[in-house]
């Protein structure tokens, strides 16, 4: 039985005590749904703040960063790196956001370097991928989402897969307010479950959480988290206001 995840992207917002106080707004949700598991992705500045919180509070609420650098230490200004975030309390990191992607060019090869450096130094990795409308219209869906997972797992070694978690996103419903259809999400979903029964093996691909992400909200999660193979859902905005994001981690069956 593969783990719900819900996952609450803050990208670049909150101050210290707003992500404080957002932390705690959604600790008796995570009560409320005690088998499913509600990651908390803040600013960097805010990891230490919300990981004391999520360290004090419900056994399934953990947090984790945005985004990291491959190397462990060295002349990379502004970066961070894995041990970095474990020291912070970070038990997950985002890998390949569209955001990272397509705002700051990151590049198919440096997601595989993230994840490798992400799960070596023991972190849950939580890749992201997805298409843009264009790909989309031309019918370029499976082949880019494949090419993106080729390249952020390549260099995984199968003991390490256990501590994936794969993300659909697809760019056109990220901050838009229009969600993939049900029917959309499983259709991608199915496939990248056979290309990791494909490329990895029988086992990560029955086990590895998918989750859905772009324009979720309180009111369409309860219908995509009854989605055969969406295993959780990836908010951004709507993991900005506690009590929406409370009513999305309870959404739906809880069990
Ligand atoms: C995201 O940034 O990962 C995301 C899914 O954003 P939103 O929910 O705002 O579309």
């Amino acid at each position: 039985m593969r783990a719900t995840i819900i996952a609450g992207n803050w990208k670049l917002n909150c101050t210290l005590d707003e992500a404080e106080r957002l932390a705690r707004g959604v600790m008796d949700a995570a009560l409320d749904a005690p088998h499913r598991q509600v990651v908390l992705f803040p600013p960097f500045t805010a990891l230490e703040r919300v990981g004391k919180v999520a360290r004090l509070g419900p056994a399934n609420l953990f947090v984790g960063g945005q985004d990291l650098y491959w190397a462990e230490n060295g002349a990379y200004t502004g970066e961070v790196s894995a041990a970095q975030l474990v020291d912070c309390g970070c038990r997950h990191v985002l890998v390949g956001h569209s955001e990272r992607r397509h705002l700051f060019g990151e590049t198919d090869e440096a997601t595989g370097k993230k994840v490798t450096a992400a799960v070596e130094a023991g972190l849950v990795a939580v890749v992201c991928v997805g298409e843009t409308l264009a790909e989309r219209q031309a019918g370029q869906t499976k082949a880019v989402v494949e090419r993106q997972l080729t390249a952020a797992l390549g260099s995984c070694k199968p003991e390490r897969r256990a501590q994936i978690v794969i993300a659909y996103e697809p760019v056109w419903a990220i901050g838009t307010g229009e969600t993939a259809t049900k029917e959309q999400a499983q259709e991608v979903h199915a496939a990248i479950r056979a290309w990791m029964a494909g490329h990895c093996d029988a086992d990560t691909a029955n086990r590895v959480p998918i989750l859905y992400g772009g324009s979720v909200n309180a009111t369409n999660a309860a219908e995509l988290l009854a989605t055969r193979d969406v295993d959780g859902v990836l908010v951004g905005g709507a993991s900005l206001d506690a009590a929406t994001f409370a009513r999305i981690i309870t959404a739906g069956r809880l069990g």
